[in-house]
């Protein structure tokens, strides 16, 4: 099975890119989705983390509760260890899984952290979506609730623009209209299915 990963940095339209593969019948598993699903009410991870932490990490609905779990790591190293420990395989098998169900000519991976971490093994080829730094700000403020110093503060935790395009096979510019960034997406469409029959 062809895998491509997707990646760019927040803002930059992996999830616009993502939707126009889905709209060819193209799977896309979007990693922090799966992130989620690994800590989902009545999980085996959820158990172990409840049991490590105390029952006060779950809400009252049985869910996470996410935000004092950050906090925690947040404010202890050895603690943010210890649920990495637990939650990478996990993740990771979770992945593997989807990717394979996959009955698509090809599936694709999107995830910020692609790059970042060691999910690009279980891909081909890596698109990077890129945009200038000025229209990844504008764009990540007028999406989303954060000031625009949050989006700062989380560009600069990921990776360079310069060093992700350094590793990218395919790179979807994305500093015009959607309807650029479509046209591209067809165009890497074509090349993967070819790829993919080949
Ligand atoms: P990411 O998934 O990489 O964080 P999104 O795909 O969510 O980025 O795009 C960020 C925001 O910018 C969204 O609101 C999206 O609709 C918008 N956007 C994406 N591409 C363009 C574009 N070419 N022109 C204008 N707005 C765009």
């Amino acid at each position: 099975m062809l895998i491509i990963g997707l990646t760019g940095g927040i803002g930059s339209g992996k999830s616009a890119a993502a939707d126009r593969f889905r709209s060819h019948g193209i799977t896309v598993i979007d990693a922090d989705q799966v992130a989620r699903q690994a800590v989902e009410k009545n999980s085996e991870a959820l158990h172990l983390i409840a049991e490590h932490f105390g029952s006060q990490i779950l809400l009252d609905d049985g869910n996470l509760n996410r935000a004092l779990l950050r906090q925690i790591i947040f404010d202890n190293p050895e603690e943010k260890q210890w649920l990495e420990a637990l939650l990478h395989p996990i993740i990771r098998q979770l992945t593997k899984e989807q990717l394979n169900a996959a009955e698509s000519p090809y599936a694709v991976l999107e995830s910020p952290l692609l790059l970042e971490t060691n999910q690009h093994e279980l891909v081909s080829r890596v698109i990077v979506v890129d945009v200038p730094e000025q229209a990844q700000l504008e764009r990540a403020c007028a999406r989303d609730a954060n000031s625009e110093e949050q989006i700062k503060a989380i560009m600069s935790s990921q990776m360079s623009r310069d060093k992700r395009l350094g590793l990218a096979d395919d790179r979807v510019d994305n500093s015009g209209s959607l309807e650029a960034l479509c046209a591209q997406v067809d165009q890497l469409h074509q090349t993967y299915l070819d790829l993919a029959a080949s």
